[in-house]
């Protein structure tokens, strides 16, 4: 477990240091999680760890220094809430010392799988499965990159410091996930979970890659046997990765090193590829295992936020260099609970850039009288939670690379279909799989298209292994007043969304892109 210290007190930026584990390797990680009792070992002898008060991300705690030049660039919000840089000065003092002379952790990584464009980050923990969560979720370095690696971002994690001040400081809480772009550092307080850093560096990278041109998104890519790039899933083809990928003049690369997927009602028979990647240096998150270790996957008693980190090579079937080339398709999924959106549809350039900007998606939700409901949900560039710049940013770099590149855009619904939640019934996942067929294979290309009357869609009359009559949802209600009255609704709960977007981009003509009423 000793390991040389390679790492200065003043490299680090602390007074002084404990011991420094820096860049251990799986084993000495596992060691360390089962010498310091962090964790405890599965039946299969993979890691389990508790991330102890939270169990996900807060997202109210996250702050954006407020300093130039990085405060012009950023959308000030409710998502991206600034921090004077006098209490940022403070924080960031408290955290050095309540570091220094600590037993430390330091990780290195790097996120981008481009090399020209990559980012260096250093994650300083206190806690061994920390460590061993930013290893599985960022590019492992090799031993000649770790010479004179120098971090373009530094994150100091200091997970059981808490902000007693926060009240005066006018923050959220006593804790704190707080961005300085200028001093290219990240300080966490209050809060152990490893959420954090993954998506805090993804808030980073969509911050950095869109001022060099390049479009960062919250999607998941494969590649066929053929060299063809889609941004879509499926298990006959090679993953580039599920959550964080960057496009830019060389094609489509993943940010990570590994996946990060939800574990409850995990199982073998519908996820075999997750859970063939529970295994040794694998990482579980607040699941429930009996004495033995066997974990049951169902019970949510922890959280319903189970999951697992893993390194990519935990999947068979990924794409080493975690890299393609240019995209053929782009493929928008929707779960749209109101039944209303066809199960696919073609879009133009601008109406993927408006489908991109709305983030649209439905979720099923139950009221306290016990009646369920659909409720519609609108994220930008379905991941406004991660996005420092403003959304029309992210989708003027989708029409520009679209263009480009003749890359062809596509939404295809998962959700109802026949009626909305309670009448109809949810998407087949054959019919699903059949219509991101016809888009992989360009048989789509060759269909006849129909347009819809609510949101102008363009579908396809017939398509192979799909039931024409599922097509058109109009024709797949039974009662077709209910229908129109579903979809006038929807289409006003889009336009209402989107008149941000309009007030902010006049040069933008989007009304014939969206649903019209
Ligand atoms: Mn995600």
């Amino acid at each position: 477990m000793e390991k040389s210290v390679t790492l200065t007190a003043q490299e680090l930026g602390l007074k002084q240091v404990g011991k420094i584990y820096h860049n251990l390797n799986y084993d000495e990680l596992f060691d360390a999680e089962s010498a310091k009792k962090e964790g405890r070992v599965s039946a299969n002898g993979t890691m389990m760890v508790d991330t102890g008060k939270f169990t996900g991300r807060s997202p109210k705690d996250k702050y954006f220094v407020h300093q130039r030049p990085s405060s012009e660039n950023i959308a000030w919000g409710k998502i991206n809430k600034e921090m004077a840089p006098e209490v940022f000065d403070e924080l960031y003092e408290e955290v050095l010392s309540y570091l220094s002379g600590k037993d430390l952790y330091v990780t290195d990584g790097f996120c981008g799988a481009n090399e020209k464009t990559r980012k260096s980050v250093r994650f300083v923990t206190e806690f061994a499965w920390q460590s061993h969560f930013v290893k599985n979720m960022f590019i492992r370095p090799g031993a000649e990159d770790l010479k004179g690696f120098a971090p373009n971002f530094t994150v100091y994690n200091a997970s059981n410091l808490t902000n007693k001040r926060w009240e005066e400081h006018g923050l959220n809480s006593e804790v704190f996930v707080v961005f300085n772009i200028e001093k290219n550092v990240a300080i966490i307080g209050g809060t152990w979970y490893g959420g954090e850093m993954k998506k805090g560096i993804f808030t980073m990278m969509n911050y950095w890659l869109p001022l060099e041109g390049i479009l960062s998104m919250h999607c998941s890519a494969n590649v066929g046997k053929a060299g063809k790039t889609t941004l879509s899933t499926d298990a006959a083809r090679k993953l580039i990765g599920d959550d964080e990928h960057g496009w830019d003049n060389d094609g489509i690369f993943n940010f990570e090193g590994g996946c990060y997927a939800k574990c409850i009602n995990l199982s073998e028979e519908n996820e075999p590829e997750i859970f063939g990647a529970i295994q040794r240096n694998a990482l579980l998150e607040n699941v429930v295992a009996d004495d033995d270790g066997v974990i049951n996957f169902a019970d949510d008693t922890k959280t319903e936020n189970t999951r697992v980190s893993y390194p990519i090579e935990h999947i068979e079937n990924h794409e080493p260099s975690l890299k393609a080339g240019q995209p053929k398709n782009i493929i928008f999924l929707t779960c749209d609970a109101f039944g209303v959106l066809p199960p696919v549809s073609k879009l133009s350039k601008e109406q993927a850039m408006y489908y991109f900007l709305s983030g649209y998606t439905a979720k099923v939700a139950g009221t306290e009288r016990g009646v369920t409901e659909p409720q519609a949900t609108f994220s930008a560039c379905f991941g406004e939670a991660f996005l420092p710049l403003h959304p029309t940013v992210y989708a003027r770099l989708l029409g520009e690379k679209m263009e480009k590149f003749g890359v062809n855009a596509y939404l295809v619904n998962t959700g109802w279909a026949g009626g909305g939640y309670g009448v109809g019934k949810r998407m087949s996942i054959k019919a699903t799989r059949a219509c991101v067929n016809a888009i992989l294979d360009g048989s789509i290309e060759k269909a006849e298209f129909d347009q819809t009357r609510w949101f102008r869609l363009n579908i396809p009359k017939a398509l192979p292994g799909v039931d024409s009559a599922l097509l058109n949802p109009r024709n797949a209600w039974a009662d077709k007043e209910a229908f129109d009255a579903t979809a006038n609704k929807l289409a006003g709960m889009f336009i209402e969304n989107f008149k941000k977007y309009i007030q902010k981009n006049e040069d933008f003509d989007f009304t014939k892109a969206g649903p019209q009423l």
